[in-house]
Order: C-alpha cells, then sequence, then structure tokens
C-alpha cells in the first residue's frame, strides 16, 4: 500500500443487552460511520448464548447500509443449529461472517460437534460453498491454550486452508509480535491478509481484566504507567491514545493490509485514534 493511499478499517460491536443499550449503540455507530469502514462486525456468545442479540444488530447494521459480518462461534454447537443459523445469516443478506471456536463459561461441558475453528470454517465452506467471505482469529502473542507458538501457527494454516478467505488479530500492544506472526505465515506460504485488532486504551482495570483472561500481554512499561495514573481517568485515556496511535503508526508503515477497532460499544476512543492516524470522519 502507498503512504498515501488510505488504510481501510472495520470495526467491532458487540449485542446490547437492553433496548437502552440498543438505542445508545444506534448513535454510537452513527457517530463511527462516517469513518466509512469496510464493515462492522458483531461478537457472538459462545454457545448461541447471544444469538438473538447478535443477529438483531447485524440487521440493524445492515438496514443502515452498511456491510455487517456476523462473529459466529461453534462451541458446544451441533451440525443442525449451525446449518439453521447460516440460513437465517444468508437470508438476512449477510456476507461475511467471522469464524470461531468461542470459549464456554466454566461449568459447561464442551460436548457439540466441532473442535476448532478449522472444523467450523470447513463446515461453512462445505455447506455455503463461497457464499460467506469468511475471517478467522489470528494470536500474535500465541492463543493461551495452544500447545506451543508453532503448533498455534499450524492451528492458524489449518483454519486459512479450510476456506477463511482473511484473518482478524488478538489484540496487542508490541508491534514486533505482529510483525513476526506475519513472517510466520508468509513462511507458509498462506497470504491471506492478517488484519490488527487495535484495542483503545480507556481503562487500566478493565484492560487488566480482559488482557489477563485472552491472554493478550500488557508491556510493563505500560501497565506501571497505568497503575501510576490511579483514579486520573483524563490522564489513562491521554497515555492511551499516545501508545495506541503510536501502534497503528507503526503497524501501517510495516504493511498491515487495515486496522480492524476494538469499539467496546463506545465512539469517543476509536474517533480520537482515527483522527490522530487521518483517518477521520
Ligand atoms: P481455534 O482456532 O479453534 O483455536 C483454539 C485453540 O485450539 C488454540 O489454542 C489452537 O492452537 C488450538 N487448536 C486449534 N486447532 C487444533 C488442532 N487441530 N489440534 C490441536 N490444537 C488445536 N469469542 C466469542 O465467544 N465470541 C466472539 O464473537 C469472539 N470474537 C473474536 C474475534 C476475534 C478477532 C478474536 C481474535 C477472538 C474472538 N473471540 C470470540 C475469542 C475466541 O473465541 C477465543 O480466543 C477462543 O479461545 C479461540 O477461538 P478460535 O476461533 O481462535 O479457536
Amino acid at each position: 500500500m502507498s503512504t498515501n493511499q488510505r488504510i481501510p478499517l472495520s470495526l467491532e460491536f458487540f449485542p446490547p443487552k437492553t433496548q437502552e443499550g440498543a438505542e445508545k449503540l444506534r448513535t454510537v455507530r452513527q457517530q463511527l460511520y462516517g469513518l466509512k469502514p469496510e464493515f462492522c462486525s458483531v461478537t457472538f456468545g459462545a454457545g448461541g448464548s447471544t444469538q438473538e442479540g447478535t443477529f438483531n444488530t447485524v440487521r440493524d447494521i445492515l438496514s443502515e447500509g452498511v456491510s455487517a459480518a456476523s462473529h459466529f462461534s461453534c462451541v458446544g454447537a451441533t451440525k443442525s443449529t449451525v446449518r439453521e443459523q447460516l440460513a437465517t445469516l444468508k437470508a438476512m443478506g449477510v456476507k461475511r461472517l467471522v469464524a470461531l471456536r468461542g470459549d464456554l463459561p466454566s461449568g459447561y461441558g464442551a460436548g457439540g460437534e466441532f473442535h476448532y475453528a478449522s472444523d467450523l470454517v470447513a463446515f461453512i465452506r462445505a455447506e455455503t460453498g463461497d457464499d460467506f467471505h469468511i475471517e478467522v482469529a489470528a494470536y500474535p502473542e500465541v492463543h493461551p491454550q495452544a500447545k506451543s507458538p508453532a503448533s498455534d501457527l499450524q492451528a492458524f494454516a489449518t483454519k486459512v486452508r479450510a476456506g477463511a478467505n482473511s484473518a482478524i488479530t488478538q489484540y496487542f500492544y508490541n508491534s514486533d509480535a505482529y510483525f513476526r506472526f506475519q513472517e510466520e505465515v508468509d513462511a507458509l506460504g498462506i497470504t491471506v491478509p492478517v488484519v490488527p485488532g487495535i484495542m483503545p486504551i480507556t481503562s487500566s482495570t478493565q484492560l487488566m481484566r480482559f488482557s489477563d483472561a485472552c491472554g493478550a500481554e500488557i508491556p510493563r512499561w505500560i501497565r506501571l504507567r497505568l497503575q501510576s495514573y490511579g483514579d486520573d481517568v483524563a490522564s489513562i485515556k491521554a497515555f492511551g491514545l499516545e501508545v495506541v496511535t503510536d501502534l497503528c503508526e507503526q503497524l501501517r508503515a510495516g504493511g498491515a493490509p487495515a486496522l480492524h477497532f476494538y469499539t467496546m460499544n463506545q465512539s469517543a476512543p476509536t474517533l480520537a485514534l482515527c483522527k490522530n492516524l487521518g483517518l477521520g470522519a
């Protein structure tokens, strides 16, 4: 991509639980559409726990004239329920899926007819041909349950070879992890775009909690600075904006094909980042 070409971006939302949340998200989306996202994706609770909310939010986005991607997790699912859900999404006019294994909350047995995201990707391709553009998840800092970095890379390759068109990464704050992962992917002859997932930093405690759960590393220098701000939210936000802007600049300069923002259903952090990056509305 030449330096004066605008880097494409996409936005991720989660399905709101209440009517009030749905109204708020509607406003947030309108504020973000000025960024001209390639698509907006909506997360899907493992075990289908948010299915109705996910599909309703996807429907809303499509009705607003924006391309929508439904996340789709297969843990605990059967082939017949997945088949039905795919038919529903197709009838809604959805053209893009983010195909995932998902994580069942502790206490749920694994069960189901799919073990890994690669099984889901293969099933979607077998059932629906090329009807959907399929995204899969990638982990530059290695998935927390992987046996080794090498086996995680192989798992990624298996998902892509099963029919994925592109990938979105777990968030990270160390661009070297992304560039190394991209090199390893290139060395395997995999050519699908691997789009960095960008998590704005707006709260210290929330970030620490999320990152522990999903295995994303907060570098020590970032963690210590965030902790030192205590309850000073303005300083946390200002520092977070600076750090994540730098990260995005590094990724763009290093050839990242696009940026995917985890908006957390808020407009201000993503708008501020995009303004700094010259991608403003
Ligand atoms: P997989 O690719 O199946 O990998 C899971 C683990 O199994 C990895 O450790 C991998 O190394 C290992 N593995 C894979 N294949 C094999 C094999 N053949 N043999 C041995 N080991 C193997 N979760 C949700 O519940 N809802 C969402 O909407 C959601 N959206 C996400 C979006 C993005 C962009 C990302 C990065 C993550 C998202 N997640 C979501 C989280 C995701 O569901 C979890 O990270 C989950 O633990 C793994 O899902 P996966 O699709 O990457 O699984």
